[in-house]
């Protein structure tokens, strides 16, 4: 027996004959089909389709014998693999290489052998179809070339079976791939895929990669596999390279020469000796590619249609996985983004189930926050750190309820007791395949407490605490608001504190006022409210009055509070208060409106004397209306010089001749006619107007005695008296202001007397006193008004340059009823004498007035017995007039006539 040789190229065939991995497999229709053909065929009672592997011939199909399996060595048909046509044997007895073979020698005893080699597209032939018989037989040519159809027949299942046997392959290990997804973690599944697909493909190495996706210009492997395991992930550039080009053209395959061509590819270097390479792109849903699926094999690749399809089925497989990895690695991210917030936050997190409020998670800062360990914190009640638990719990059931996030703030308590307040941020999210609550707390202490200071400093005065205007204003508000409760408002307004603060210095003004705040806060009953407005000025809000005597009592109280003195320092200061009251009532709508009339109750009490109080009444309000009127309309009258001056004649008792005539201002009122000064200086004294006043009376004064003395010769010895505010002698300048006046009008200085007041004398006596010197050596003479009014006139007269006083009205008006008021007169008279004063009685309105005033020696007289103050013209007639009114009047000493 001759023993077959092998072929050439063995290795290479066996590659062949491994690829359609035939051997050792169940029988298939297919080819027991062709076998029986044949055996009808040919009339052959045994029939074979046999592969030969490297040692032995598997029977595939057969017909008439059963013979699985055979060694190679006398395998007859070893030999016909080695040509390319078909072997005929008639008689293997006669043929010296079979004739000992087993086979023929004993069972099936084969005598006749007729095979055609199983013959590949790509050259190998990878067994044979044969024909055996136990007797010698002939084989025609026909017969040979109809059995090479029949081997071709064979062949051409050869890759359809394949085909469909690797699909199902595909597909079940696809369905594995599946199964497996859910249960390995992460890429592992990819490890999983890779290693099928190797053994599917039957290739040595693949791949997996991704191209990255933030930097188009790179990718890397996420499996590899070479040498039957898995190999380290490498990350490789895409330019120039096979990945490029199977990205670009979506699925690429070089059958030959892979490691020579593409030595320094990324891909080659998992293999040493790489032959041929397939790859496709892996694409997501839209067509973005992803990664690549790539196949590598030392040998090309058989069936490339075939594995190029399936490798497309894989490749659709692994897109979807890589998108789902990608997905849940994008996940993982977020979650771990949200983990390093909620452990680095700034605020304390709590996540707490909502039902009983169990604390599931707290972060870092909610462990400082409320002082626990997180061992403990995690699996406390949120109640536990709660100080209005059952509000909480209101507002987490309403976060339950809406789409609405809760916030708010509200106050916990911490480990160790101290109670803060919290703002909360509510929201319901998934914890855990539940339902859980999160909750952000910003500790907010100390800005509440920031909050709380402004708020205070904004509502009180810092100087004694009390609450301030704005303060008052809003609580005075609110007791408007309240219907059917009385309430009363006292303004306040500390007597001669201006003088205090001057005089002992703001240091000690301060100290009375918080003295006097202290004392007011003691004279009131707990809800009241006292506040300062500001400077000296108080208000109390009393509430729930029933009567105006309660707000009266609650006066009387604050008054005889204010009476004991204070002790500042060194001094002991005595303090005295004037209150204005203004009762609710149902016309006042804002606070402004009760403040505006407790304040000129206030004015009122003020104006009766210091240390009283006053109810407001309607009449006051109408008054305050009239006098502001009064000033906005004086304002203008200033502006156009509305004002004419009238003249009273002051009449010498000893000759009956005018010597004088006071010159009185009247407000010429585009409505209200002629205005008397009474009605108006008081509001021009208070708001500064007099000074504008009284410089147009004193120059209008002077210029008119200046046309009469030099028109009418009657009027040569004649002196105009001018009546004078304090405010204007106290003006810088004053004496300037008065020579430039006399220059202006050319009148003679010893034409002019200055009428002062005798609070001029006692407000700045010192400076008045400088004054009053200059305007006396400029050679004007000086009357003292209204004088014995005040309490000081008697000891002034000494002190300053006075030529004249006035006896004031009220004297000369009495002098009729008593003898002590014309002992009085006598007793001004007597004293003037002696100083050499002269002295003007002013008022005289009866003849029996006129006749004392006579027999008490008086050097002169003013008043409507002798002739109303009268215009110019009425004065000028008085001036000439040869008899005037008065000297038909007998008077006199003895009641003679007075010579003329
Ligand atoms: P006065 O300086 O005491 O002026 C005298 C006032 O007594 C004048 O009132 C005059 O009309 C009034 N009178 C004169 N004789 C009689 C009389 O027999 N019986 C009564 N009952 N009254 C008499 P008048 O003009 O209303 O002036 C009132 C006050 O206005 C003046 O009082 C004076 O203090 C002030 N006044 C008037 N003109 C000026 C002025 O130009 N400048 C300043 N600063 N004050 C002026
Ligand atoms: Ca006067
Ligand atoms: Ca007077």
């Amino acid at each position: 027996m001759v023993a077959p040789a092998l072929p050439t190229d063995e290795a290479d065939r066996l590659r062949a004959v491994y690829r359609y991995e035939i051997l050792d497999t169940a029988p298939e229709e297919a080819f027991d089909r062709i076998v029986s053909l044949a055996h009808q065929v040919f009339d052959v009672p045994m029939v074979q389709l046999n592969i030969i592997d490297q040692d032995r011939q598997w029977c595939k199909a057969w017909y008439g014998i059963e013979l699985a399996e055979a060694n190679r060595s006398f395998s007859i048909c070893a030999h016909t693999i080695l040509i390319d046509a078909v072997m005929v044997i008639e008689d293997t007895t006669t043929d010296r290489r079979f004739a000992a073979n087993p086979l023929v020698t004993g069972a099936p005893y084969i005598r006749f052998y007729a095979g055609a080699p199983l013959r590949t597209s790509d050259g190998y032939n990878i067994g044979t179809l044969c024909l055996t018989d136990r007797r010698p037989r002939a084989f025609s040519a026909r017969e040979q070339s109809c059995l090479v159809e029949m081997a071709a027949m064979v062949m051409n299942q050869m890759p359809m079976r394949l085909a469909a046997r690797k699909l199902q392959l595909t597909e079940s290990v696809l369905q594995e791939v599946t199964r497996r997804v859910a249960t390995v973690p992460g890429d592992g599944f990819l490890h999983v895929l890779i290693e099928k697909l190797t053994t599917v493909l039957n290739v040595r190495y693949a791949l997996i990669a991704e191209l990255i996706p933030d930097d188009p210009r790179r990718g890397r492997t996420l499996s590899v596999w070479a040498e039957g395991r898995t190999q380290p992930n490498f990350l490789f550039r895409l330019r120039d390279t096979l990945a490029e080009k199977i990205v670009a053209q979506k699925i690429r395959y070089i059958a030959h020469g892979v490691s020579a061509h593409f030595a320094n590819d990324p891909f080659v270097q998992v293999g040493e000796q790489v032959e041929s390479l397939m790859g496709v792109v892996l694409e997501d849903n839209a067509g973005k590619p992803l990664g690549l699926l790539v196949v590598m094999d030392d040998h090309p690749l058989a069936e490339e249609t075939l594995i190029a399809s399936l490798l497309r089925l894989f490749a659709i497989r692994t897109a979807t996985e890589m998108e789902r990895l990608r997905a849940e690695e994008a996940l993982r991210q977020s979650e771990q983004n949200y983990r390093t917030l909620f452990e680095n936050a700034d605020d304390a997190i709590l996540i707490f189930e909502p039902s009983a409020g169990i604390i599931l998670e707290a972060n870092d800062k909610a462990c400082q926050t409320y002082g626990y360990p997180r061992i403990e914190l995690v699996g406390m009640s949120i109640a536990q750190i709660s100080e209005n638990a059952d509000e909480d719990e209101a507002r987490v059931w309403h976060a339950l309820q809406g789409p609405h996030q809760q916030s708010f703030e509200t106050r916990q308590r911490a480990n160790d007791g101290r109670v803060r307040d919290m703002q909360v941020h509510l929201s319901v999210v998934a914890y855990a395949g539940a339902i859980a609550i999160l909750s952000i707390n910003r500790d907010i202490t100390e800005r509440k407490q920031t909050e709380e200071r402004l708020t205070y400093d904004a509502l009180h005065d810092s100087l004694t605490g009390l609450p301030n205007r704005a303060c008052f204003l809003d609580r005075l508000g609110q007791a408007i608001q309240r219907p059917n409760s009385g309430f009363a408002v006292l303004f306040m307004d500390l007597d001669r504190f201006k003088n205090i603060n001057d005089s002992l210095g703001h240091d000690v003004g301060d100290q009375l006022l918080i003295a006097t705040a202290r004392r007011l806060e003691s004279s009131l009953r707990p809800g009241d409210t006292v506040a300062r407005l500001g400077g000296d000025e108080f208000t109390v809000l009393l509430e729930n009055i029933a009567q105006d005597t309660e707000a009266i009592e609650v006066a009387e109280r604050i008054h005889r509070a204010l009476t004991v003195p204070v002790k500042l320092e060194r001094h002991e200061v005595f303090t005295a208060a004037s209150i204005g009251i203004a009762i609710s009532e149902p016309g006042y709508h804002t606070p402004e409106e009760v403040i505006r009339d407790a304040d000129t109750a206030m004015y009122r009490a003020k104006a009766h004397g210091k240390g009283r109080h006053e109810l407001f009444d309607t009449g006051m309000h109408r008054n305050a209306v009239r006098l502001l009127q009064l000033e906005t309309d004086l304002r203008r009258a200033v502006d156009w010089e509305a004002f004419q001056l009238h003249f009273q004649p002051i009449v010498s008792l000893s000759t009956g001749k005018i010597i004088s005539f006071e010159a009185l201002v009247r407000w010429s009122h585009p409505r209200r006619g002629l205005i008397p000064p009474a009605d108006f200086i008081p509001v021009a004294e208070e708001t500064g107007l007099i000074v504008p006043i009284g410089t147009w009376a004193l120059r209008e004064a002077c210029s008119q005695m200046r046309r009469w003395q030099d028109r009418l010769p009657a009027a040569r010895d004649l002196t105009i008296s001018v009546n004078l505010s304090p405010k204007q002698v106290m003006q810088p300048d004053f004496p300037g202001h008065v020579r430039r006046i006399l220059e202006e009008t050319r009148l003679p200085a010893q034409a002019l007397r200055l009428e002062i007041t005798e609070s001029l004398t006692m407000e700045r006596a010192a400076d008045a006193a400088v004054v009053l010197g200059i305007l006396h050596d400029m050679g004007i003479s000086l009357c003292f008004d209204d004088f014995g009014t005040g309490y000081s006139s008697l000891s002034v007269l000494h002190r300053f340059p006075m030529d004249a006083l006035k006896i004031d009205r009220s004297f000369v008006s009495r002098m009729g009823e008593t003898d002590e008021n014309v002992e009085i007169v006598r007793a001004i008279l007597t004293l003037a004498r002696n100083l050499g004063r002269e002295v003007v009685a002013e008022g005289v309105e009866t003849e029996q007035q006129l006749a004392q005033l006579a027999a008490l020696e008086c050097d002169a007289v003013q008043g409507y017995y002798l002739s109303r103050p009268v215009d110019h013209d009425a004065a000028e007639a008085l001036i000439v007039a040869t008899t005037p009114p008065w000297s038909m009047i007998a008077w006199g000493r003895d009641g003679n006539t007075p010579p003329m």
